[in-house]
């Protein structure tokens, strides 16, 4: 077992912090990933909330540790661990990827210990999480050019313990706008390695694990801080950990099973119609490209209903940009108690 799961391991409730050291800098500055735990005073199942993945993805860092802080470890079965982030370097950088490899972190997971800088955060992670973990919440945002209320993303994996139904009870406890399904390996609605997804191995591991989306990135938003502290205080409580009933039960879910980019033609400033989560329906546009030349081109119109997962917020957009990333199949689910 790795640093973390000795420390729980131990007896007692407790309250800790410390570091993962992976390597150092040039400059000799240590390339540590940061950690915090509580200990509960009886023994129980471990809740990982994992702040960040992409270096400029705020909210769930902040909500994890906000969350940490109002725990009461002598009131507790179990544990929460936090790591804030899992991708320092990107988070002084102010940017998605690790500026030293320009590899995408979450689609790098288990790692390597002998491999590029972000393989070796991927590893150094992972490690300590398998056989530790009973639950990993891997949180994420869109980036800093979207606007996109609360939503979350998981995937099944064929050989996981861990169910759709599982995974769909726990994601409840957020009240998301929307679940979205991620194919694995298939037509792929993203580019690269999605088996890479750290949610995606945990479920390899036979840990339960999902990703909650909190909005737009390089931003603080109170309410879906907000939101992302009533999950987990929610999951806590369907764990065990945390007394109380979580107020989740008979929460419905919207699942979506295929999602899509709209992306644009032309450049120029595009001044969207429509706000983000909402139902577009055939034939509407979600708004107008204003050209420098005094033009103005309506987006082509839709021509099947689609949900608005997310929205360009920022209107500056060259051809070929995302201007819309749009559910296009979805279904009503009761809720699993
Ligand atoms: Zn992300």
């Amino acid at each position: 077992m790795g640093t973390i799961g000795d420390w729980l391991a131990g007896k007692g409730a407790a309250r800790t912090s410390g570091t993962l050291r992976v390597g150092s800098m040039a400059s000799g500055a240590p390339l540590n990933l940061p950690w915090l735990a509580v200990r509960g005073a009886r023994p129980g199942r471990t809740l990982w909330l994992h702040g960040q993945v992409h270096g400029d993805e705020i909210n769930g860092i902040v909500a994890s540790l906000r969350f940490l802080r109002g725990l009461d470890a002598d009131a507790m079965a179990g544990n929460v661990v936090v790591t804030p982030t899992g991708n320092p370097q990107a988070l002084d950088a102010r940017r998605k990827r690790n500026p030293y490899d320009e590899l995408d972190l979450d689609q790098s997971y288990p790692g390597s210990a002998q491999g590029l800088p972000t393989e070796r955060l991927a590893h150094a992670m992972f490690s300590e999480m398998r056989g530790v973990a009973s639950m990993v919440v891997s949180l994420h945002t869109m980036n800093p050019l979207f606007d996109a209320p609360p939503y979350a993303v998981y995937k099944v994996h064929p050989d996981s313990p861990v169910s759709e139904a599982d995974v769909l009870g726990a994601i409840a406890h957020f009240r998301p706008t929307l679940a979205c399904r991620q194919d694995v390996g298939g037509k792929g609605e993203l580019p690269g390695n999605i088996a890479g997804a750290l949610d995606y191995q945990c479920l390899a591991a036979g840990i339960s694990a999902f990703m909650v989306e909190l909005g737009r990135g390089n931003a603080f938003q109170p309410e879906n801080v907000a939101l992302a502290e009533n999950g987990f205080r929610g999951l806590a409580q369907h764990l065990g950990i945390v007394e109380g009933s979580p107020r989740a039960t008979g929460v419905a879910l919207r699942t979506v099973s295929r999602r899509g980019w709209i992306t644009a033609e032309e450049g120029g400033m595009f001044v969207p119609r429509v706000r983000a989560g909402a139902l577009v329906r055939s034939g509407e546009s979600l708004g107008d490209v204003y050209g420098m030349d005094g033009s103005v081109t309506p987006v082509p119109p839709f021509t099947r209903d689609g949900i608005l997962i997310g929205l360009r917020g920022d209107p500056v957009v060259h051809t070929g940009e995302r201007l819309a990333f749009v559910a296009w199949e979805w279904a009503d689910r009761l809720p699993i108690a």
